[in-house]
């Protein structure tokens, strides 16, 4: 219900953004409490952007009931007045000193930290210069719940980050021709994406002709794209932060029937998930849906990796949608549906879409048609 009743974010105003924050590091500040601690140290980037709009390398958040403090280093000192609307400490040297500091300056004794994403070093760095009656207490998975619904401005991110990979994704798929590499073609769309408004990929693009289509995470090489095979292409950009992710599938010259099947498969398989996905639905009961197509076909022990996952200043985030996942949709959660299917001596075949849950369904996001593109 959030992000629908949240007012409509506009790039041009920071003031609206920075409320955003302050309201989630005042949720935070709020949670405090029940887990029985004093403050929390962030020091995961994305976790870091999502409570503070800070973008730089080196930072890190100390969340405290009644304010909330960002320490950095010198080179972020005019990016972190600008991006953040909390208290900024500019470090000399070292962050950890400071860190300590402010923990003694407000007798802090319980400092929740997130085991999973803060390296060792700077762990046993603090740990080892706190003052006697203060502790590191491990919390996982706190800011990485909270972000798993999106706001409206995250949302609109998205869509345009969805926007953006489509859009290189046509412009590109116009250009194709065999004879043309599998580097040749990522560079391409890499490029394409970047002059429609991209910051970067969200990840490396896949772009796997033939064979070479059944690896689910093919690396482009500098084989050229052969007429009579199948093309994977799976590609996202990062725009505004915000990831966007997407996977169609080429075909140089007349498909076969076992290619026409495979894809039909593949297409009804997503379908079925995308028709599965609303609001309380389980997220194996969505792989449920695409697994029990593929298993109609004979291709349920080719689709080897979970139907998809959520996305947003991460490429990867929760939920996961697999076939092991407890987990549940709920509205303004922004996912993939991803099926997929890999024989080996045959290729692959990937159809995926960035999607957002709500009450009654989902919107797909993603606007480029799901026919096989058949070049040539
Ligand atoms: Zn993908
Ligand atoms: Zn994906």
């Amino acid at each position: 219900m959030r992000w629908r009743s949240a007012r409509k974010f506009s790039s041009g105003s920071s003031k609206v953004a920075a409320n955003e924050f302050e309201r989630r590091r005042q949720t935070v500040a709020a949670g405090l409490a029940e887990r029985k601690l004093d403050a929390l140290l962030v020091a995961f980037s994305p976790n870091l952007r999502y409570l503070t709009g800070f973008t730089g390398s080196n930072g890190n958040l100390l969340v405290l009931p009644d304010r909330a403090i960002l320490f950095t280093d010198p080179r972020y000192q005019i990016q972190a007045g600008q991006e953040a609307s909390c208290r900024i400490k500019i470090a000399k040297g070292p962050l950890v000193p400071d860190i300590v500091a402010a923990i003694e300056s407000s007798r802090l004794r319980r400092i929740g930290y997130e085991p999973g994403r803060m390296n060792c070093d700077l762990f046993e760095s603090l740990n080892a210069r706190l003052p006697m009656k203060a502790s590191l207490v491990a919390v996982s998975g706190w800011i990485e719940q909270l972000r798993t619904i999106k706001s409206a401005s995250e949302l609109e991110r998205i869509r345009r980050s969805v926007e953006t990979n489509s859009r290189a994704f046509e412009q590109t798929v116009k250009r194709v021709r065999p004879g043309m590499t599998e580097q040749d073609l990522a560079a391409e769309l890499e490029y394409r994406m970047r002059r429609l408004g991209a910051e970067k990929p969200s990840f490396e693009t896949i772009v796997a002709g033939g064979a070479r289509g059944a690896l689910p995470h093919a690396q482009p090489t500098a084989a050229p794209l052969r007429p009579g095979s199948l093309v994977v292409v799976d590609m996202g950009a990062f725009q505004d932060g915000y990831a966007s992710d997407m996977t169609r599938m080429l075909f140089l010259g007349s498909p076969t029937a076992k290619v026409k099947r495979t894809y039909q498969a593949v297409l009804e398989a997503q379908l079925a998930a995308i028709d599965a996905v609303r609001s309380g639905v389980s997220t194996s009961r969505v792989d449920g849906a695409a697994r029990r197509v593929l298993k109609g076909y004979g291709l349920d022990r080719a689709f080897v990796h979970s139907t998809g996952h959520g996305l947003g200043l991460e490429i990867h985030e929760s939920p996961r949608i697999g076939k092991r996942d407890q987990g549940r949709l709920e509205t303004g959660m922004a996912v993939t549906i991803e099926p997929g299917v890999y024989l080996q001596g045959f290729g692959g075949i990937r159809i995926e879409d960035t999607i957002v849950v709500t009450p009654a369904g989902c919107r797909i996001l993603t606007p480029t048609s799901k026919d096989l593109r058949v070049i040539g």
